[in-house]
């Protein structure tokens, strides 16, 4: 049996319909880029997540930078972010002159430890990157708490949680400004590159729409040296018909995620995803880890089955990090991670025949 890593469409077949009505909508209205569409869909998507406030951006990476600019964080601030993360919460923090600075994740939830961050905190930090990693909510509370005693700005990483909740509030809602990406892979994802600030605050909301748009107000006026970073009509009038799906495809993955715990429990020496009180995981990513996963990878790929390494190399390791002089073991519990990992396929669509297929040939391998 072949089993791909991922599908986009196995699981609502009649949203192409949608989807091509949403495109002939756009296509008439002669109006490609900051139209009604994009008006539209981020109404929408505050209301998803518990904010007044969005503003739709080309991408992810740039989401977090156009939300550090909207904070002026820049050269000689220092930014906080986990040790445990995919490289774009560190590159924003570069791409703005300012220092990533890592903190190591919680063993069992692999989110950032709230109780390590104090000590990562000197003069020059201005904020805080929870990044909601694999899909679960961080203990925002924890870390809300600790940012609020040192004067620090929040910006979730929410690129992989849409929908998660903590303490019923929606990730992406706690922090001063929020930012997420719509990449195809992830949960939420367009047809293409797209990204979204959210926000409770109307000034950080309009710095981020001058920011996005050349730094312009209003036409050929340039309050500040910006960017061009849109989200175009067209993914959002995709987006806006998605956004009615994405709670049953959440929901979905939760109940693979349950099968998946169900059958693995008590496998040789497999480490099930746990969750911490109080938050929820929309799964992005099912991770699995085990000491033996170059192995069982290769054996489960001679079975057809396709899995992924989130993450093989964590960014202070990465060659792009070189000049920050970190080195193997600085950030232990990070490379224990990576050296472990193992992402089972988990998206709407998946079958029980193809769960248990997967199951039974974990089993097989111990
Ligand atoms: C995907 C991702 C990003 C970047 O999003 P892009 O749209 O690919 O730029 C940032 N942070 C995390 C945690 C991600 O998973």
């Amino acid at each position: 049996m072949e089993i791909p890593f991922l599908l986009f469409d196995k699981s609502n077949p009649g949203i192409k319909a949608e989807m091509l009505t949403a495109f002939e909508k756009v296509y008439d209205s002669q109006w490609y880029i900051m139209g009604e569409s994009l008006l539209s869909f981020e109404k929408k998507y505050a209301a998803f997540s518990g904010v007044k406030y969005c503003s739709g951006v080309a991408n992810g990476l740039d989401a977090i930078i156009i939300s550090l600019k909207t904070l002026n964080i820049g050269p000689g601030d220092e930014v906080i972010v986990p040790s445990n993360t995919y490289i774009a919460t560190w590159l924003a923090v570069s791409s703005v002159g300012a220092k990533p600075v890592p903190v190591e994740p919680l063993k069992d939830t692999y989110n950032i430890d709230p109780g390590l961050i104090e000590s990562a905190i000197t003069p020059a930090t201005r904020a805080v990157i929870p990044v909601h990693l694999y899909g679960q909510a961080c203990e925002m509370d924890k870390i809300m708490a600790v940012a609020a005693k040192h004067n620090l700005f929040v910006v979730e990483d929410n690129a992989q949680a849409h929908g998660a909740l903590f303490n019923n509030k929606p990730t992406g809602s706690f922090g001063n400004i929020n930012a997420t990406s719509f990449y195809p892979g992830k949960n939420f994802g367009a047809l293409g590159d797209g990204g979204a600030v959210t926000t409770d605050d109307h000034s950080l909301y309009e710095q981020a729409n001058i920011t996005r748009n050349y730094g312009s107000d209003k036409k050929y006026h340039n309050q500040v040296k910006g960017v061009n970073s849109r989200l175009d009509e067209l993914q959002a009038a995709f987006l806006e018909v998605k956004l009615n799906y994405i709670n049953d495809w959440n929901k979905e993955r939760n109940r693979i995620a349950a099968l998946y715990k169900e059958q693995l429990t008590g496998i040789g020496d497999i480490v099930l995803p746990a969750i911490a009180p109080g938050c929820t995981s929309v799964y992005h990513v099912f991770m699995i880890r085990t000491e033996k996963r170059n192995e069982l990878q290769q054996h489960l790929l001679k079975m057809g089955i396709n899995t992924l390494i989130h993450y093989p190399i964590p960014p202070h390791l990465q060659q792009a990090y070189k000049d920050s002089m970190y080195k193997r073991n600085d950030f232990p519990i990070a490379e224990h991670i990576a050296g472990t990992c193992l992402s089972l396929p988990i998206y709407p669509g998946l079958t029980n025949t193809q769960i248990n297929y997967i199951c039974d040939n974990i089993r097989l391998f111990y």
